[in-house]
């Protein structure tokens, strides 16, 4: 490989190529650098459906846990999706995923949120009687956002059936 001036060698960076990599591995069929949308759909596939949130889309590039992106604005698949589809991110804000799939980027399962906060987040990846916090255990309240677990929500559910009848047997035997 010959050497490329500086200038080029920034030029081609810049277009998301590396001097010696085979030109059609970062350009479209059309011969145009792929942006980086096109490079982040293409290696996105839908995960299953979450019952609150839809569909992840998970990046299936490279992962450390979150989806890694070389030579992009933003080198994680997530904060590089956040970018496009919604905007800068400020400062010293991070971006927390709802779904606990590290590798998703759907904006909608994303929330900007504060270093405190993620690690708040981070630390309970289980509820208090361990059932995971993440896939179809996790219940996201639509209005708060909060997180729970849909297994106890269900056990409170019918502990507390279960108490409403035992009241209206005594009463009927009062
Ligand atoms: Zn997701
Ligand atoms: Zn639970």
């Amino acid at each position: 490989m010959q050497d490329m001036p500086a200038r080029d060698a920034a030029a081609a960076s810049e277009r998301g190529c590396q001097p010696g990599t085979p030109w059609q591995t970062w350009s479209s069929p059309s011969g145009r650098p792929r942006t980086d949308m096109e490079r982040l759909l293409d290696d996105t596939v839908l995960g299953q459906p979450h019952p609150d949130l839809g569909a992840c889309w998970l990046f299936t590039g490279p992962a450390d846990p979150y989806g890694r992106i070389d030579r992009a604005s933003e080198r994680y698949a997530h904060r590089l999706g956040w970018k496009l589809l919604r905007g800068p991110i400020p400062d010293d804000m991070e971006l927390h995923h709802r779904c606990g799939v590290h590798t998703c980027w759907n904006p909608d399962h994303l929330v900007v949120v504060t270093h405190a906060e993620n690690m708040a987040f981070a630390a309970r990846t289980h509820c208090k009687n361990g059932h995971p916090l993440s896939g179809a255990n996790l219940r996201i309240d639509p209005q708060t956002g909060t997180r729970a677990c849909r297994a106890c929500g269900a056990e409170h559910q019918r502990a507390f059936r279960e108490r409403q009848a035992a009241k209206r047997m005594s009463r009927l035997t009062e």
